[in-house]
């Protein structure tokens, strides 16, 4: 009685403040739209709201059952407790009465638990639910007939209302049913004479204000829903675009930094390097080595098998040349034409002169046949540099004396290696 009075003043405080706001159409479209949204085409909303509602469920259930209890824990003091219930529940089997009011509560905790641990994932999570909520306010109706008291109906009706998120469609049926239940069911066994119109209209408005409580929790609820569902996929199509923005990056830099024919680094990847290798070799002062290589008589190949066959083996040889440099830090690039650089880092002169030989061999090996060449296949003639380089000297220095060693081979002959020690070098 109490609590039907105090929700009836909360009905009233809740209706005044929304009147207030009604007048404007902007609140009341919100609420509107939300109100009309029907759960399933929110997607993924029963099944996040029927994992929040086991759990209450099994709050309510729990309290129902602590509720009997303590009623009936002054039956332990009497001393006929069927007498006793023979007068409270007229023509009731002892075993009904308890099956009646106990077992509903107990079956709503297994099947909320047994629902939470197995059904996560599954669609029959929410019809169990719905099942599970229906045993809930109808066994408390029944107890409530057998009892004859709506306290028991009253207080699952208004803790269901205020706990668990029920569609308005959904709880008109359930509420308005186990109403009519009650009713019917108390006329029935008889305690319908004993209520007073007091308790007749305490029962219709605590129904009556647990529908109005669900349709306010079920259109805030769906509403934060899908403003969490917004935020959620905007801050995904956000990651999204921004793998995509890193992605194309990675990609503009690869694309600036390789040589469209050859697929190897290109000039401007090699000024970098080089650049930095410099400073790097400045600092630590270690050596810097650099092979400048430049395919022999490539004009007259050109002219023999024309420029596609041309590119065809500049491709081959750059090939080459990339699987003979993979050692950290080396670097093989198209300086320009039929021209290649390779920048090494560390080592000394002689692993210098191994490295390039290595490298000439690997040409010579592919065997594209040259008709202009005595020795009749493409080969490379590769000019050798090696600097620790000083403070105030530059890195022209080190490829100006690549170059020199370069045109040394070539006015030695070609197909061979020079290479030419700096005198700073140390060891
Ligand atoms: P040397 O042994 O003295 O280096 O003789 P060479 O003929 O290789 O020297 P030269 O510098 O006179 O000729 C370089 C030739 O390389 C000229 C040009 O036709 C060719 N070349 C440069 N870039 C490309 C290219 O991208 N594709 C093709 N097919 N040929 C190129
Ligand atoms: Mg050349
Ligand atoms: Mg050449």
């Amino acid at each position: 009685m109490t609590m039907a009075g105090m929700c009836g003043a909360w009905a009233v405080v809740v209706w005044r403040r929304y009147n207030k706001t009604w007048g404007k159409a902007k609140v009341r479209c919100n609420l509107k739209s939300r109100k009309d949204i029907p759960p399933h085409e929110v997607a993924g909303f029963n099944v996040r709201a029927a994992m929040d509602n086991m759990a209450r469920e099994q709050v309510i259930a729990l309290l129902v059952i602590v509720q009997y209890l303590l009623s009936l824990l002054w039956v332990i003091f009497m001393d006929d407790v069927g007498a006793l219930l023979a007068d409270v529940v007229p023509g009731m089997a002892f075993e009904l009465f308890f099956g009646a009011v106990f077992l509903p509560p107990f079956l709503t905790v297994a099947i909320s638990w047994w629902a939470r641990r197995f059904l996560r994932d599954s669609p029959w999570l929410f019809f169990t639910h719905r099942l599970n909520l229906c045993l809930l306010i109808f066994g408390a109706a029944l107890t409530a007939i057998f009892v004859d008291a709506p306290f028991v109906f009253e207080t699952v009706i208004l803790l269901s209302s205020l706990l668990i998120v029920i569609t308005p469609f959904f709880s008109k049926g359930l509420y308005l049913s186990s109403l009519l239940l009650f009713f019917v069911g108390s006329s029935w066994t008889g305690g319908w004479q004993g209520f007073s119109w007091f308790d007749i209209g305490d029962v219709v408005l605590t129904t009556l204000v647990g529908l109005i409580m669900v349709r306010f929790r079920f259109s805030d609820r769906v509403g934060n829903y899908l403003t969490t569902r917004t935020i959620e996929e905007q801050h995904r199509q956000l990651r999204e675009t921004n793998r995509e923005l890193v992605d194309a990056n990675h990609q503009l830099q690869s694309i600036t930094h390789l040589d469209g024919l050859t697929g190897v680094s290109n000039r401007r990847a090699f000024d970098e390097t080089l650049e930095r290798e410099w400073r790097r070799a400045m600092r630590a002062g270690t050596p810097l080595g650099m092979l400048m290589m430049d395919i022999d008589l490539f004009k007259p190949y050109n002219d023999t098998y024309g420029h596609q066959a041309g590119d065809v083996c500049l491709k081959t040889v750059a090939g080459a040349l990339g699987a003979g440099t993979r050692r950290a830090g080396e670097m093989v690039a198209r300086y320009g034409g039929e021209e290649f650089a390779v920048i090494v880092p560390g080592g000394n002169a002689d692993a210098l002169a191994v490295m390039a030989e290595s490298l000439r061999r690997t040409v010579a090996t592919l065997g594209i046949h040259h008709p202009t060449l005595a020795w009749g296949y493409v080969s490379l003639s590769i000019g050798g540099a090696l600097m620790v380089p000083q403070f105030g000297e530059n890195l022209e220095t080190l490829i100006s004396r690549a170059d020199g060693s370069l045109y040394a081979a070539k006015e030695a002959g070609r197909n061979r290696v020079v290479l030419r020690k700096s005198v700073s070098e140390k060891g």
